[in-house]
């Protein structure tokens, strides 16, 4: 029996975005002053960060598998994370 990808394993998640509320913010000065930003971009599994033309990190928290990687690379003061409000978030289907 194949086993499915990684990819075809989280595309099977689901995803419950809050539009109201993000729970990653960035401070985008301290994000590329201390090398924040490649970390993070080359760290999350989900891809959430990414660089805009202007060098600002977006942030695609909908995405989000709330691993906590980034916060513990990141330097300190750059992220406040925290996990979604209640009923928001990931919802793991396999494993
Ligand atoms: S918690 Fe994990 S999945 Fe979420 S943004 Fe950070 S590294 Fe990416």
């Amino acid at each position: 029996m194949k086993l499915p990808s990684i990819a075809e394993r989280l595309a099977g998640n689901r995803f419950h975005l809050d539009e109201e509320c993000s729970h990653i913010t960035i401070d985008q000065d301290l994000a590329r002053s201390t090398g924040t930003a490649e970390r993070i971009i080359a760290a999350c599994p989900a891809g959430v960060y990414s660089l805009s033309e202007d060098d600002s990190v977006l942030i695609e928290y909908a995405g989000c598998l709330e691993c906590g990687t980034c916060l513990a690379i990141a330097s300190p003061g750059v992220l406040t994370w925290r996990y979604p409000r209640g009923g928001f978030g990931v919802q793991f289907r396999d494993g």
